[in-house]
């Protein structure tokens, strides 16, 4: 996607090369809250969104010596980030919403504190509505390229979409979806909290297609190519299809992100309309999900 000479986000905390400081004594990820974008590519089935269990982020100053590629990878997500940023705040004023509060987008290298415990790269990108903050990885990106095979380049919509996927997750915090949601989810079992995390995933998938279909209706930034390619990642990243790779099969009732078919469609619907009030995901039956 086309982002040049556009402004980059002051909302951007640079914690590569710092060590991950003081563990919090809460069992770290263990006592969190899940659902993850990517996350079952590393193998594992922990995920993007965390809950706040307490605790402050502490970190230890180190050098960090970043190469050009992950240079423009930065510059990227920082200009996506005030993309989102932008956007967000004319999507509020526009619907009556109020004041846009912006998360900050933390880059990290490896391990990092959160107010949600301690996050890890192999996690993937996550959210935490605890500091109200998106943790990236840069390396993630690189990840994303061999792994899904996506194959575009440095600034494509793809990896775009992954960033504005986080920020779906924040706005589901501010509209109050997320809190309700994980109190739902701790009071039931874990076939029925999946079926919730998998609602969720889909509504920050669908927010994520309502900020690029403003990025594109605003700078015309997004090509058909694009919107090609992010759509494909969204594809490659459905539950069944990440579960019939790894295991040759898949287990509906273990999904947290939904299939691919409902990622795309989701994802698909937010870019067509742009329309804020069409994120029903939590009001839709499973035939219609
Ligand atoms: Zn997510």
């Amino acid at each position: 996607m086309r982002l040049d000479g556009r402004r980059e986000s002051e909302n951007v905390e640079d914690r590569r090369g710092m060590g991950t400081g003081t563990k919090i004594g809460l069992g770290g990820i263990g006592g969190l809250i899940i659902a993850g974008l990517i996350t079952l590519l590393m193998g594992g089935n922990i995920g993007d969104v965390l809950q706040q269990v307490g605790g402050s982020a502490i970190q230890t100053e180190n050098g960090h010596e970043a190469t050009a590629e992950e240079e423009e990878l930065a510059v990227f997500a920082s200009q996506v980030i005030a993309s989102t940023e932008d956007i967000w705040a004319q999507i509020f004023k526009e619907y009556g919403i109020g004041q846009y509060p912006a998360p900050t987008l933390v880059l990290y290298t490896g391990a990092t504190q959160t107010a949600c415990g301690q996050g890890q790269a192999a996690m993937g990108p996550f959210y935490c509505s605890g500091d109200q903050k998106v943790y990236l990885d840069l390396a993630f990106f690189q990840t994303m390229d061999r792994q899904l095979g996506v194959k575009g380049d440095n600034s494509s919509l793809a990896k775009a979409y992954v960033i504005a996927h986080e920020v779906g997750h924040h706005i589901e915090y501010l509209m109050g979806t997320l809190d309700k949601a994980h109190r739902k989810m701790q009071a039931t079992n874990q076939t029925n909290a999946n079926k919730y995390s998998v609602r969720l995933e889909l509504m920050a998938d669908f927010y994520a297609g309502v900020w690029a279909h403003y990025e594109n209706r605003y700078f015309n930034s997004i090509s058909d190519r694009d919107l090609q390619e992010a759509i494909d990642c969204a594809q490659k990243i459905g539950d069944d299809y990440l579960q019939k790779r790894a295991q040759g099969y898949a287990q509906p009732e273990s999904f947290t992100h939904g299939t691919s078919a409902q990622r795309m469609k989701w994802f698909k619907l937010g870019y067509q309309t742009g329309d804020v009030r069409r994120a029903t995901t939590f009001q839709e039956s499973d035939a219609t999900l």
